[in-house]
């Protein structure tokens, strides 16, 4: 299986604002986003952290997706143009010529042809044409959050405003597998590492965080502090919030 060439690690944070609704207590209003994105095979290629506060989140969150989406493309298309064919050195041609198996299937090679990557230009073995067809890197940019059935609910609220070509894998009319519009597929990194970011967290090495390199690298010597759960001022920014809509209402009635 290939790696992915590109994926997008994001998460929201939400005002939680009370609501006079019999059935519901309060409303969850997507105040922040936050992310980054990753490439599997030059981190040169990373994008730097990016971080929005403000009003319709979801939306310029779609919006910076799909520019996202748009410069990983054309890197990969750029570095297409450049690592069209392969280039062996001696010892791989060697191996080349006297291969019989097909490093894809792992079954005999039929009509054999020098396999490489179209992104790096590294040669990755000899393989079967029709295999070496199929094996091609995905174009999707594929965007993780931990937990996203939460995230989820309000992308999924907003994506028809920008996106076409939408699909769902959902479990329920609340859950979902995964869902994604005009190539830009969303998964839930809870699948893959099932226990809540709490207990997570509390298993990285205090020493060396070596599991969350791009978190490191961010916050440097205060790694220790962004590493523990359950510090979000969820209140004050909802008083926030209310002081806001309050001077809001205030500067309209100036007016
Ligand atoms: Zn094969």
């Amino acid at each position: 299986m290939l790696a992915v060439p590109f994926i997008l690690v994001y998460d929201f944070e939400s005002f939680l604002i009370p609501n006079k609704h019999e059935t519901m207590i309060e409303k969850h209003v997507v105040n922040s986003f936050c992310y980054k994105v990753i490439c599997s095979f030059d981190s040169s290629l990373n994008s730097e952290l990016t971080l929005y506060r403000g009003p319709n989140a979801v939306d310029k969150f779609l919006e910076c997706l799909q520019a996202e989406k748009k410069r990983c493309n054309l890197i990969m298309w750029k570095l297409r143009q450049q690592y069209e064919f392969p280039k062996l050195n001696v010892e791989e041609e060697l191996s080349f010529r006297s291969a019989k198996t097909c490093h894809i299937c792992k079954g005999e090679l039929v009509n054999a042809v020098r396999d490489h990557c179209h992104l790096t230009g590294k040669y990755r073995g000899p393989a079967c044409n029709d295999c070496n067809i199929n094996f091609q890197n995905t174009k999707d940019l594929i965007c993780i959050a931990h937990n996203a059935n939460y995230d989820g609910q309000f992308i999924l609220s907003r994506i028809h405003k920008v996106g076409k070509n939408i699909k769902c894998i959902a479990t329920s009319e609340e859950k979902f597998m995964s869902f994604e519009f005009d190539g830009i597929k969303f998964i839930d990194s809870f699948k893959f590492l099932t226990a809540s970011l709490d207990t997570l967290v509390k298993k990285h090495n205090k020493l060396t965080y070596a599991n969350i390199p791009h978190t490191k690298a961010y916050f440097k010597d205060l790694i220790y502090y962004t590493c523990q759960k359950g510090v979000y001022p969820y209140i004050r920014n909802r008083l926030r919030h209310l002081m806001n809509h309050y001077l809001r209402s205030m500067t309209f009635m100036t007016i």
